[in-house]
This record gives structure tokens, C-alpha cells and sequence, in this order.
């Protein structure tokens, strides 16, 4: 049955689509379709909830479910991958390829839906990303650096990137000279571009933030001279070399703040309001019109999860 191309989806050309997988608010979590010749690969899935969109925009490209043959989540974070489970059950011919270190989390997700569970609560755990569905083991592929995954003689070459977490690698696209990042090139939300553009931060989500390796994974992706990123918060971005210095700046900022963090209870506190400082005064320079209460509540989470994962960092570089 096809359908009209729906409004949460975006067609950037070149058999990409974008999909606003609806996670958390509109415009804060992409999954990507790429559709060559009659087949098609998933990048990123967002979480089971996304799966019906999924599907959806498959029927609106009049694709069936078997023209799927790759599922390729950047990282086992579960806005990425928590729908991996559910939508590989719709899809008989796609085989799943995932970093090595998050293979046997897609396969038993046991451990990954616990881990969450420490972060987010038993409540948040089941609004946003339900129970999570086991990959079968036989249809998972690991990748390595430098490997090319190919969509019908499309090559996507995979770079291992850590920094964000461990578990992280890119993929190249050739065609469009565009990396799909996951969360290695930070975070861009639309509500920040401005007269000058996009505006970027780096994302330090617990529990394997490593600032080091993220700076060398994100100078690595700048060194192929891309003209577009495909960030999964949120989509697409250009103007790479721009926010690659940007992003590390930042990066450098938020390193600076985790070492100048008081140790003990306030700690927590201290990163969160001083991150809010630092990216306020970024976004100002960006000319961006939003007041402070507006930042606050569209960076909330994020800037959360940023001073859980500092904290871990800290205290294991410390410890
Ligand atoms: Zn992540």
C-alpha cells in the first residue's frame, strides 16, 4: 500500500531520508533511510516507538519490507537502538550491523536495558523505550575500522569512533561526502540556527565519556573533508568546518569545567549551571534570541546527561 510522504519525514536527496522518530520532543532524534536501486538500510533507529514511522515511510517509498537488507544503529545508546529488536522482526532480509562492543548488548539486551535503568528510572524506562527485543545472534554482523558496508554496490565505510561511548563508529557516504555521526559530532538543534547558521555541542551521555578519544574521533571525521554531517540530534547540517572548531571549543569548555568542579555533593550542580553558562554565552555570540528559561528547558537533558557522564569521566580519571 503506498502512501503520501508524511510530514515527520525529509527527503535530502540522494535516497537519504530523514526521520523525526518523535523521541522526546519534535526535531530532537533522527533515524536515517538510505535507498539505493531498490534496496534500503537503516541508519540509527530511534527506540520501539519510532518503529511504526519506520515502517510507514518504507510504504510511503512503496518499498517492501524484504528491500531492507542492512540495520546499522551507530551506538547501543537506546535512542539510537532501543527499536533495533522491534523493527529487525519486520524485516526479514536485513541483517544488523552493529559496533563490536554493542553486538552483544542488541543481541541480549538485558544488560543495556539495566544500565538505562540506573540513568533514567523504572518510569522513564517504560514511557520512552518499552521493553527491549533481543536481535537474534545469527543475524548480527560486526564491523571493524575501515570495513565498507555495501547497499546494492552503495559503499558505506565505517569508522571506529569513541570518545562519545566505546561502543561508537561513523559511516561515510561517498556519494554525498557526508558522515552519519550518531552522537560523535554532538548535538544541533534546529531552534538554534540563527542569520549565521547552525549552532553545536558536544554530548558527554554516561557512562564511557572520554574527551581525548572523542577530540581525536571528531578531528578524525573533519579530516575527510566532509560536505554534510547526518547527526541523529537533529539531522542534517553543513558548514562542517565552521562547527567542527566550534564543537571542540566547546568540548575544551566542558573539560575545563569538570576540572574546576568542586568534588562532593555540589559538584553536580555546579557542572550543570556552569555547561548552561558556557553554551548561553555560545549561543549568544550565534546571535541567538532565546532567553535563558528558554535555553534551560530545551537543553535540560541534555545538559543532565552531560554532567552524569563528566562525573563518571572525572571520577575514573581521578580514581
Ligand atoms: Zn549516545
Amino acid at each position: 500500500m503506498q502512501t503520501d510522504y508524511p510530514s515527520w519525514a525529509e527527503d535530502l536527496g540522494h535516497g537519504i531520508h530523514a526521520v523525526d522518530t518523535g523521541f522526546h520532543r519534535d526535531r530532537f532524534d533522527a533515524a536515517y533511510l538510505m535507498v539505493q536501486d531498490g534496496h534500503a538500510a537503516f541508519i540509527d533507529t530511534g527506540t520501539n516507538f519510532a518503529v511504526p514511522r519506520l515502517l510507514g515511510l518504507l510504504d510511503a517509498l512503496g518499498l517492501p519490507r524484504d528491500a531492507v537488507t542492512h540495520v546499522i544503529p551507530t551506538h547501543v545508546h537506546l535512542d539510537h537502538a532501543g527499536g533495533v529488536g522491534l523493527l529487525m522482526r519486520e524485516l526479514p532480509a536485513a541483517t544488523l550491523w552493529v559496533h563490536p562492543r554493542g553486538a552483544r548488548h542488541m543481541i541480549d539486551p538485558s544488560m543495556l536495558w539495566q544500565g538505562a535503568l540506573a540513568v533514567y528510572g523504572a518510569e522513564e524506562m517504560e514511557r520512552s523505550y518499552g521493553a527491549l527485543v533481543p536481535v537474534p545472534a545469527e543475524r548480527v554482523k560486526t564491523t571493524s575500522d575501515h570495513v565498507v558496508i555495501e547497499l546494492a554496490g552503495r559503499p558505506l565505510v565505517v569508522a571506529d569512533t569513541p570518545g562519545h561511548a566505546r561502543h561508537h563508529h561513523c559511516l561515510w557516504d561517498e556519494e554525498t561526502r557526508g558522515w552519519f555521526t550518531g552522537d560523535t559530532f554532538g548535538l544541533s538543534y534546529r531552534e538554534f540556527d540563527t542569520a549565521r547558521g547552525a549552532w553545536i555541542m558536544p554530548t558527554s551521555t554516561p557512562v564511557q565519556f572520554e574527551p581525548e578519544l572523542l577530540r581525536h574521533s571528531i578531528e578524525r571525521l573533519l579530516a575527510r573533508d566532509p560536505a554534510c554531517m547526518y547527526l541523529t540530534h537533529f539531522s542534517r547540517v553543513r558548514d562542517v568546518r565552521r562547527l567542527g572548531s566550534l564543537l571542540l571549543a566547546l568540548l575544551d569548555g566542558m573539560v575545563a569545567i569538570g576540572r574546576a568542579a568542586p568534588s562532593g555533593p555540589t559538584r553536580h550542580e555546579a557542572m550543570k549551571d556552569a555547561m548552561l553558562a558556557l553554551f548561553g554565552t555560545s549561543l549568544a555570540a550565534h546571535g541567538c534570541p532565546i532567553d535563558s528559561a528558554g535555553l534551560r528547558a530545551l537543553l535540560e537533558m541534555d545538559i543532565e546527561l552531560n554532567a552524569q557522564g563528566m562525573a563518571i569521566w572525572l571520577d575514573r580519571s581521578l580514581g
